[in-house]
């Protein structure tokens, strides 16, 4: 399968992994949106944030904690976490994965 999160998962392409346990690995992206962009990936090939939720709920409950401990490691104030799910709402890597975004304000609604 032609996954780039897969290959980061399998170190076949270098990432700088911040986090890296059983269920998930974290590393900056590398079209940073704000000071702090960080992707929280399982290693578990699935499409999206809901599949993850039927398959292994465990790992979505795990990229959540890694976020806000990687939010209490930076001495973020507040976060702002985003799953894009499916090409209309931005989603371009199909593999899931947790944006943790922080360091700047945030608008609302989002773009
Ligand atoms: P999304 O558009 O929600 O699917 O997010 C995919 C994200 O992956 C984008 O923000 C990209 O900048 C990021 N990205 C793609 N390839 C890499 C890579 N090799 N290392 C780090 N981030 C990546």
């Amino acid at each position: 399968m032609n996954c780039i999160f897969c290959k980061i998962v399998a170190g076949e392409i270098p990432a700088n992994l911040l986090v890296n346990n059983d269920e998930v690995v974290a590393f900056p992206d590398l079209n940073p949106q704000a000071p702090t962009h960080i992707l929280i990936v399982p290693k578990k090939h699935v499409e999206n944030a809901a599949e993850l939720a039927e398959v292994q709920p465990s790992a979505l409950a795990e990229l959540f904690k890694v976020a806000k401990k990687l939010s209490v490691d930076l001495n973020l104030p507040g976060y702002r976490t985003v799953f894009n799910t499916g090409e209309a709402a931005g989603q371009s890597v199909f593999h899931a994965h947790l944006h943790l975004l922080g360091g700047r304000e945030f608008g609302w609604p989002p773009g």
